[in-house]
C-alpha cells in the first residue's frame, strides 16, 4: 500500500515525477561503484525550484528525511539514501536547463541537474570555457559538483568548484528559496553564504541553480605524457613546468606504473605511447593564446632541459586531437579499470606538494610491513598535492579477507595518520559522505566540528537534510 508521504508528493508533482516501484527506483538506491545501498519511500524528480520548495516544505512538516541526488557518482556514500527506508530521494535530473549564457560577462546560469559535460558544451557554444573537468563528467551534475566542491584535473590553474561559482539559488529545509544568483566578481555585502552551501553535501539545503565563471577559449592546447623513474622526479618536473608555464599549466596528473598496467589490462584500445619506460607517468596539459608552434617550441626546450638534468626518462607530445584524447582516455579510465581489477581500497589524501615523495615512501613501507599482499596503486592530481592512494586486492583476496570493515579502517587510519602528521588531510576532493564519519571524529579540530554542528542545527533544526552524512552524531 502506498504510504501517505508518497501519496501527498504524487498529488503535488504528478505521478510521472514520483517513482515508487523497486525496478524504477533501483538506479537511485545504489551508487556508481555499487558499494553503498539504501532504500526509500519513493524517488521524486521535481522540474522547478518551486516544486523543490514544496517537497521540502512537506518533508519539513512531516519530519521526513530528504536525500538530494545528482549524478550519483559520489565515491563516499553521500548520494544514496539510508537503509531504514524512512526518507525520499530528491533527484535533480529534470532540472537541467541552461538559463543564461552571458559571454560578455564571462558567466552562465545553469540549473543544478545539468550534467557537467553539457555545461562545458554550452560554454563552448558561446566560445567560452568552463574549466571543471573530471572522469565522471558525462554523468555527474553541476549541483553535485557544487555540493561536493569537486576538484578534478584543472585545479592547479582554475581552483576547485568553489572558485568557479559566482552565485547560487538554493532551497532551505523549511521550503524557503534563497536567490543568490549574482554574477559579480566582487560583492562584499555581508557573509558569503554561497560558500557555506558549497561542499555541504546536501546537508544544509538543495542547490537548484548556479551562476558560474567562464573564461575565454584558448586557441592552443598541448598535451604531453612523461615517463619518470621516481616520485621525486614527478614533483621536480611539476615545479619546473609551473615555473616555466605559470599562466599555461592546466593539468598535472600522475599515475604509478601499477595503475597504468591496470588500465592497459582492462580498457580495450588503451595504449601507452612510451611502452614500458618509467615507474611513474605524468600527463601534462598546457593551454595558451600563443600560436601552437611557439608553445610547442617552448615545451620541447623545457623537455630537453629536463632530460639533460636527468628528471625525465622519455616524453611524447600529442600531435593532434585524436592523440590527445587517447592520452586523456588513459587517465579518465582509471576508476573503471580499477573496478574491474579487484577491490581497490581508495584513500583521497592530500599533503603539501613537496611532501608527496615522503608520503609515498612512508605509506609504501607501512603497507609492506602491515598489509603484505596488498598492491600499491597511485593516481593523483599532483599539482594540488592530492593522491588517490589505493590498496588493491584481487576479488578473490578480498572475498577471503576476514572482518573486512576492520581491515579497511585499520589501513585507512594508518595512511591518514601519516598524511595528517605531514599537515595533510584524509579527504581532499571527494568529501565525507557516510564513509568518513569516523575520521571527522578522529581528526577534525573539536571546535571546528562543534561550529559545523551549530550551523547544521541553525539551518536544519529537524535534521531532515541528508541525515547521517558529513557530521558524526554528537556524543550524548
Ligand atoms: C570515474 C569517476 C571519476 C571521478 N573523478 C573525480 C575527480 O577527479 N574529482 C572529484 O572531486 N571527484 C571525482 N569523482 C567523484 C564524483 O564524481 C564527484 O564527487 C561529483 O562532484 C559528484 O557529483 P554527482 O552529481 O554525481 O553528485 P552525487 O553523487 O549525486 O551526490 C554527491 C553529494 O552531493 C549531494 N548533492 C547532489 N546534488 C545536490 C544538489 N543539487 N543540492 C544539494 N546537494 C546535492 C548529494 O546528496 C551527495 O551528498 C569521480 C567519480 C567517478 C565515478
Amino acid at each position: 500500500m502506498e504510504d501517505q508521504v508518497t501519496a501527498r508528493l504524487t498529488e503535488m508533482l504528478g505521478a510521472g515525477a514520483v517513482l515508487t516501484s523497486g525496478t524504477d527506483q533501483a538506479r537511485y538506491l545504489s551508487d556508481w561503484r555499487d558499494r553503498h545501498r539504501g532504500t526509500a519511500r519513493c524517488v521524486v524528480m521535481p522540474k522547478t525550484t518551486q516544486e523543490v520548495a514544496s517537497v521540502l516544505r512537506l518533508c519539513g512538516e512531516l519530519g521526513v528525511p530528504v536525500f538530494p541526488q545528482g549524478g550519483n557518482t559520489s565515491v563516499c556514500g553521500g548520494s544514496v539514501p539510508s537503509e531504514d527506508g524512512r526518507g525520499i530521494v530528491l533527484s535533480l535530473e529534470r532540472m537541467n536547463r541552461v538559463r543564461d549564457v552571458n559571454a560578455r560577462n564571462n558567466s552562465m546560469i545553469v540549473e543544478a541537474g545539468c550534467v557537467l559535460a553539457a555545461v562545458q558544451e554550452a560554454a563552448r557554444a558561446a566560445e567560452r570555457y568552463f574549466p571543471l573537468s573530471l572522469g565522471a563528467e558525462g554523468s555527474c551534475q553541476i549541483g553535485g559538483n557544487i555540493a561536493t566542491n569537486a576538484g578534478g584535473t584543472s585545479v592547479v590553474r582554475y581552483g576547485n568548484t568553489r572558485d568557479l561559482v559566482l552565485g547560487l539559488e538554493a532551497v532551505l529545509p523549511d521550503g524557503r528559496i534563497w536567490n543568490g544568483l549574482r554574477t559579480l566578481r566582487k560583492d562584499n555585502s555581508g557573509y558569503d553564504l554561497k560558500n557555506l552551501f558549497i561542499g555541504s553535501e546536501g546537508t544544509l539545503a538543495v542547490v537548484t541553480a548556479a551562476a558560474l565563471k567562464l573564461f575565454p577559449l584558448a586557441p592552443t592546447t598541448l598535451t604531453s605524457f612523461f615517463a619518470l623513474n621516481d616520485v621525486e622526479q614527478a614533483v621536480a618536473l611539476g615545479e619546473k613546468l609551473q615555473k616555466q608555464f605559470p599562466g599555461e599549466l592546466v593539468a598535472l596528473e600522475m599515475m604509478s606504473r601499477s595503475e597504468l598496467e591496470i588500465v592497459l589490462r582492462h580498457i580495450p584500445g588503451s595504449h601507452c605511447p612510451l611502452g614500458e619506460k618509467g615507474q611513474w607517468q605524468l600527463l601534462v596539459e598546457l593551454t595558451s593564446s600563443a600560436p601552437p608552434a611557439a608553445l610547442t617550441e617552448q615545451l620541447n626546450a623545457c623537455v630537453e632541459d629536463a632530460m639533460t638534468e636527468g628528471i625525465v626518462l622519455d616524453a611524447v607530445v600529442a600531435a593532434n586531437e585524436k592523440q590527445r584524447e587517447k592520452l586523456w582516455h588513459l587517465r579518465h579510465s582509471v576508476t573503471e579499470a580499477n573496478k574491474r581489477e579487484g577491490m581497490g581500497l581508495t584513500h583521497d589524501i592530500a599533503v603539501p606538494v613537496y611532501r608527496i615523495p615522503d608520503f609515498i615512501e612512508r605509506a609504501g613501507a607501512m603497507l609492506q610491513r602491515d598489509f603484505p599482499g596488498v598492491e600499491v596503486v597511485v593516481v593523483g592530481h599532483i599539482g594540488d598535492g592530492n593522491l588517490h592512494y589505493i590498496g588493491m586486492l584481487t576479488h578473490e583476496a578480498w572475498r577471503n579477507t576476514a572482518d573486512k570493515p576492520a581491515c579497511q579502517l585499520r589501513l585507512a587510519h594508518a595512511l591518514y595518520d601519516i598524511a595528517i602528521a605531514m599537515g595533510g588531510t584524509f579527504s581532499a576532493e571527494h568529501g565525507i559522505g557516510s564513509l568518513h564519519l569516523d575520521e571527522m571524529r578522529r581528526y577534525k579540530d573539536p571546535v571546528e566540528l562543534d561550529l559545523m554542528q551549530q550551523v547544521k542545527q541553525l539551518l536544519d533544526p529537524r535534521g531532515i537534510m541528508n541525515p547521517g552524512r558529513v557530521l558524526p552524531p554528537r556524543a550524548q
